[in-house]
């Protein structure tokens, strides 16, 4: 067996792709409280919110009031979501110094999500990922359905590289892969490797993994073989699955973390601490639809 990376860095997205889908609205306070405890408990890269419409996502809407009181901590990353450059502006005017913009590989998907054909959106990032990088910014690329898309069904390697291909040559510094409806194997993970690993550095490569089959973990240690050293994962696994209501999504940031402790992978994440932030969030919102722990 290939030797494992000795650190990976967990990309916490709890506090937007969890809040986000779960069924309740946090306060803008207690939303602080809960980020603050997630840095705090060692983690340096957490998606805080999205600048998107707070019309179409009423839950994100207070992004900018969140940046804000966030305290400013010197190896934590707050990421935001941007989906088009009027959101660059609010996420600028706010602060932010990260942010993310998704697309997909599935264009069924694109159009159903952002109302846009994958070329639509590449050519809104065109503009978008220059000028984030122009600011000083760190940009994150999504990319979306990478191995099954709820519409169109299975997507091959060849439909994904092109898209990470095309959001690392605006500029962008990582590409997260979505299994978005957590439908990928293994076998999958180690099939779009060998297509994507020539094309995006590994130091730029994250995977953004769902548990909805119970596959997560699997596909983690597959991953890890490969070389892939940054995952993105929720706290208390909040968010679920968009796509089967009532099925766990977002894998869980503990047993990613579980999984890393037993081989030995540092993290630099304190366990307690983490389940001290879920506790937190749990005592607000009530348990996740999905239990983890
Ligand atoms: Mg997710």
């Amino acid at each position: 067996m290939s030797s494992l990376p000795q650190r990976v860095r967990i990309v916490e997205v709890g506090p937007r792709d969890g809040l986000q889908n779960e069924p309740i609205t946090v306060p803008t306070a207690d939303k602080v409280r809960f980020i603050t405890m997630l840095a705090e408990a060692g983690l340096t890269d957490i998606e805080v919110g999205a600048f998107v419409s707070p019309q179409r996502v009423p839950r994100m809407a207070d992004t900018a009031e969140v940046l804000a009181q966030l305290p400013s901590l010197p190896f934590v990353r707050y990421i935001t979501l941007v989906p088009n450059l009027r959101g660059l502006e609010r996420a600028m005017a706010a602060g932010a110094r990260a942010i993310a913009v998704f697309t997909a590989a599935s264009d069924t998907f694109n159009q159903r999500n952002v109302g846009m054909r994958i070329a639509d959106s590449l050519r809104e990032f065109r503009t978008l990922i220059p000028a984030a990088k122009d600011a000083g910014l760190w940009v994150r690329g999504y990319v979306s359905t990478a191995f099954v898309c709820p519409y169109e069904g299975p997507i091959a390697p060849e439909q994904v590289v092109p898209v990470a291909q095309a959001l690392l040559d605006m500029g962008a510094d990582e590409i997260s892969i979505g299994d978005t409806i957590g439908h990928a194997t293994p076998e999958d993970v180690a099939r779009l490797n060998r297509t994507l690993l020539p094309v995006v550095p590994l130091s730029r490569l994250a995977y953004h993994l769902h548990d909805t089959r119970g596959n997560a973990l699997s596909n983690v240690q597959q991953a890890l073989r490969d070389g892939i050293a940054i995952f993105d994962a929720s706290a208390g696994g909040l968010g679920g699955c968009p796509f089967a209501p009532g099925a766990p999504g977002n894998l869980a940031t503990e047993s990613l973390l579980d999984l890393l402790h037993d081989l030995e992978i540092e993290t630099g994440v304190d366990r307690a601490r983490l389940a001290e932030a879920t506790r937190f969030l749990t005592s607000r919102i009530g348990r996740p639809q999905h239990e983890h722990s």
